[in-house]
Parts: structure tokens; sequence; C-alpha cells
């Protein structure tokens, strides 16, 4: 399984072209790509290297050595028989398709035998992918931040996720060869498959899991900068790492950076700037209880108090063409917390 983003097709195209044309298990990419623009990706793949590609087809059973891409304002899903599932699920870190929701799915359906890959790219979809298939015992392998056109994708994943590889991009067809070869396990630990399950349900649709009171996590007291609904908050870390995300009722995902993203857009990046400049900073998780609480608070109000500021090492991404490059508004992390690990479906609406 491989994500990316901004600069991707130059990265794919590259992988694809060392790709040998024997490759033992299929491929499926996420590239973050317009909804309005048809996809050129598996044109273009196809003619780099010796192995076929093709759009993702809803239903189809995955063959080794084809490439699938996934199909422009849908998400691409991995069934446990195998089997493709294009959906147009709800967005998760504002993107559909999105790296995290296959990830999650191919780590379900496949558990150690995933290998899951981040190339260069900006923000942090993927990261919350890679930590699935980390738990599931599988591979995980990430572009050198260095080696990356746009570092802050893979780094992130490299903030959060303890991975197995950290390569330059020359190297990872190699690597994928060898794994496959000899699986490369690592420890395997599925703490919630329940829980993965239904945000997998989630995202595909599925009529029951909708209607069903219960969502991962734990309903926070924000709204989703999407569609204004609570946001249930999702404690993912991999015991070493903490890493909080959230997802809403009607399912639109957002990883900690996405959604520092989502309310500095929304108006809230002024006012965080200068919170932090003066040091004030609000508590992370407001009181419960209080009748101040019966309203959800937008996104950026939590977010301004789970941030701290700290230095960053990496290089900046280079601005998108579109003037939207992840350099700049960035700067800014969430403080990681050691926090306790919750269960799922604690918690039912109107309760
Ligand atoms: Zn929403």
């Amino acid at each position: 399984m491989i994500g990316t983003s901004a600069g991707g097709v130059e990265a794919l195209t590259k992988l694809a072209q060392a790709l040998p044309h024997d490759f033992a298990a299929p491929v499926v990419v996420v590239l973050h790509i317009g909804a309005e623009v048809p996809s050129l990706l598996p044109q273009i793949l196809a003619r780099a290297g010796p192995l076929p590609a093709q759009e993702a087809r809803d239903g189809e059973r995955l063959r080794p050595g084809t490439i699938y891409t996934a199909v422009p304002d849908h998400h691409v899903l991995v069934e446990e028989d195998k089997t493709l599932h294009v959906v147009k699920g709800p967005r998760e870190n504002r993107h559909r398709p999105a790296i995290d929701p296959l990830f999650r799915s191919a780590a379900l359906a496949f558990r150690s035998r995933c290998i899951g890959v981040v190339l260069t790219g900006t923000l942090d979809d993927g990261t919350a992918g890679m930590l699935t298939v980390k738990k599931a015992g599988g591979v995980t392998i990430v572009q050198d931040p260095a080696d990356a056109v746009y570092p802050s994708m893979p780094q992130n994943v490299l903030d959060y996720v303890k991975v197995d590889f950290r390569l330059p991009l020359a190297d990872i067809a190699a690597k994928l060869v060898q794994c496959i070869k000899v699986p490369c396990t690592t420890t395997g630990r599925f703490p919630d498959l329940e829980m993965l399950d239904m945000e997998k349900k989630i995202v595909a649709l599925d009529p029951a899991t909708l209607q069903k009171d219960d969502r991962p996590g734990q309903p926070s007291p924000y709204s989703c900068p999407d569609c204004g609904g609570v946001l249930w908050e999702i404690e993912d870390g991999d015991g070493d790492h903490d890493y909080v995300r959230y997802r809403c009722r009607v399912g639109h995902a957002f990883s900690p950076e996405t959604m520092r993203r989502a309310e500095s857009g929304a108006g809230g990046g002024a006012l965080e700037r200068d919170e932090d400049a003066r040091g004030e900073r609000a508590p992370l998780r407001p009181p419960r209880g209080g009748a101040a609480e019966t309203r959800p608070r937008l996104a950026g109000e939590a977010l301004r108090g789970a941030r701290a500021r700290r230095p960053r090492a990496r290089r900046g991404d280079p601005p998108l063409p579109d003037g939207g490059g992840a350099a700049g508004s960035a700067e800014v992390r969430p403080r990681r917390r050691r926090m306790r690990v919750t269960s799922a479906y604690a918690y039912i609406i109107g309760a």
C-alpha cells in the first residue's frame, strides 16, 4: 500500500520504473488528487515500468503484480476477501481519496503481510494508517524526508511511528521485493479489531454502522471543521508516542496536523499565533459537566489548547504550485501527552 501527496507523481513513476516484472504482490496507490480531474496516473505508471496499472474498480479481486490507483473523489479500501471497495465515503484529513482508510483496511485484511509505504507529501495523512499497519505486525517503509521533494508527510510518520525502514526513494523497490520474498514481519498486536472494523465500515458508508450510536473513541467538546458535528477523540498511539485524532459522527476524520490546518483556515490561526506569542494557552481539555460544555466547541478552540511550540528541525516543504505549501503554517505541533488508553464505544449519543 503506497500513500503520497505533493511530489507524488514523480516519486510513483520512479518507483514503478524500479519494480520488477515478476513483483509478486498487488500494489494499491493513493495519491491525493483533485475530484474534478480524471486521473492519468494509471497510464503514467503503466508506461513507466513493467507492471500493468489501472484505476481501482469496486469489487475487483487484487492480483499480484498489478498497480491499482485510487479513483478521484473516492476512497479505496481493501476488503478481507482481498477485493477492492471503491466508495465515496466521508473525507479523511480533508482528502478523498485518503491514505489512512486504505492503510487501515489493508492492515485488517493482510495483517502481518501488509506493507505500508509513505512517500513525499504535505501534512499528515498516512500517519494514522502507518500506526495501524505497524500495530498489525505489518512492515512500514517511509521515504527519507531528506530525499523527498515535500518532506512533511514522511516526517510526520517518523514522528509518531517506529517505522521499519527509512529509505531514499531509489532503495524502496528493492526493499519491497525483499520483504515479499522473505516476510519482514514485526511484532504484531491488534488491540482493537472492533474499532478498526467500525472505522472501515464508517468510511464504507455501511448503513447499519452509520445508524448505530457507537463511535470509536470518546466524545470531545469540540466540533467538526467540515460539518459542525461533535468530534470523537481517538487515542491511537503506539505506546511510545501519543497520537490523538478526531472523527465526527458523519465520519469526517482529522489527524492532528490536518486539524491545525483546518483551524487556521477557519480564521483561528492569527489568534493562535497571538496566544502563543503572549504565552497564553487554554487548558487542553476544558472541565466537563459544566453548563458551558453543552455546546460543541470549534475545533480550533481545542487545538489552541493542545499545541505547544517546538523547534522544527525538519526542512520545510517548498510551496505547492497553488501556493498552499505546508511551510509556514505548520510550525506548531501538539504537545505529546501521556494519556490513558480509552475504551471504544464507551459513550452513546444523548446519554
Ligand atoms: Zn464532520
